[in-house]
């Protein structure tokens, strides 16, 4: 079975997300942010970054995010980007391959 989102908060210190499988998972807003894989954040082609990390504000948070298709949820920044989609299946990966995302 496919999980899924059945909560999804913003937080003082990042998105709080619960999953399906009943695992809570807190993503800081700033490691969020440099995850970004849109066409402007990452080069299409060649995967080779093309966001300057130092320009986005250490205090930058999510202000909105809507939920794309059933796959993956979009948001709104506070440096006013929001051409990036992150799918479950990203968000899920970095949840359980980097321990900046911490699970519950
Ligand atoms: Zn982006």
């Amino acid at each position: 079975m496919e999980v899924t989102p059945t909560d999804v908060q913003r937080t003082g210190e990042g998105m709080q997300i619960k999953w399906s499988d009943d695992r809570t998972c807190l993503y800081p807003y700033r490691y969020l942010r440099l995850q970004c894989a849109c066409a402007s954040c990452i080069e299409e082609m060649t995967g080779r970054k093309l966001l300057n990390v130092a320009t986005v504000p250490e205090d930058i948070i999510v202000v909105d995010f809507i939920t794309v298709g059933k796959y993956a949820l979009q948001f709104l920044w506070s440096d006013g980007h929001e051409t990036g989609i992150y799918p479950y299946r990203m968000l899920l990966s970095l949840a359980e391959n980097d321990e900046a995302v911490e699970c519950s």
